[in-house]
């Protein structure tokens, strides 16, 4: 394992974000242990004019700005790669370096504002690929050979009318099981009560 100091590798995060297009967003060091990288998008929020808001706001985002649009304010805190030191000793600089790349393909996914369902999907990997993130030893926590497939794979057939009739039968049956369990359950629940009534009857009738 080749090992690189925090200060090495603060600059060559700083390049290759740079490199790929994302140089404006900010780095910062994290020290969680399960995660290598994270990526924090800009968040923005509207609307909110008083002090008070504000002031909770800035104290959540330390760096967040606020800008007057059309007389309203927007709050945006600033575009963010997270990356973990206890990663950088525990795996050494290659790893870390595809660390960096994976996260800087997240940012890319909001920069380009490529659409995307799932933060690891189809468009994530691909996108990943071509800027050169490796499967490599934490492959199984990103699951990067999955991904590789769900690229490559075909994608689903559209259903057919019968397919689509038969989903529509399977559901009326599940919400009928599921009146039925309701009902019965309602049964039950008058029946224990009937009973208590019959007892109490049953005492002041003696
Ligand atoms: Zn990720």
């Amino acid at each position: 394992m080749k090992e690189i100091t925090f200060i090495e590798a603060k600059e060559l995060a700083l390049k290759l974000m740079a490199d790929h297009g994302v140089g404006h967003w900010n780095f910062e060091w994290m020290d969680t242990e399960s995660t290598g990288g994270q990526c924090c998008p800009t968040i923005k929020v509207c609307q909110w004019s008083d002090e008070r808001s504000w002031k909770k706001w800035h104290e959540k985002f330390p760096d967040a700005q606020r800008e007057l649009i059309d007389g309203k304010y927007v709050y945006a805190t600033p575009p963010i790669l997270k990356f973990s030191r206890p990663w950088i000793v525990k795996y050494g600089r290659d790893t870390f370096v595809d660390t960096v790349l994976h996260e800087i393909a997240h940012a890319l996914m909001y920069e380009r504002k490529i659409p995307h369902k799932r933060s690891h999907g189809k468009e994530w990997a691909e996108l990943a690929f071509s800027i050169g993130v490796r499967d490599k030893e934490f492959g199984g926590r990103w699951g990067l050979r999955e991904m590789a497939y769900a690229a490559n794979r075909k994608p689903k057939p559209e259903p057919t009318e019968a397919d689509k009739k038969l989903k529509q039968k399977q559901k009326k049956l599940a919400h009928a099981q599921k009146m039925a369990k309701q009902t019965a359950t309602r049964i039950k629940r008058l029946q224990t009560a009937l009973k208590k009534w019959e007892r109490r009857v049953r005492f002041y009738s003696k």
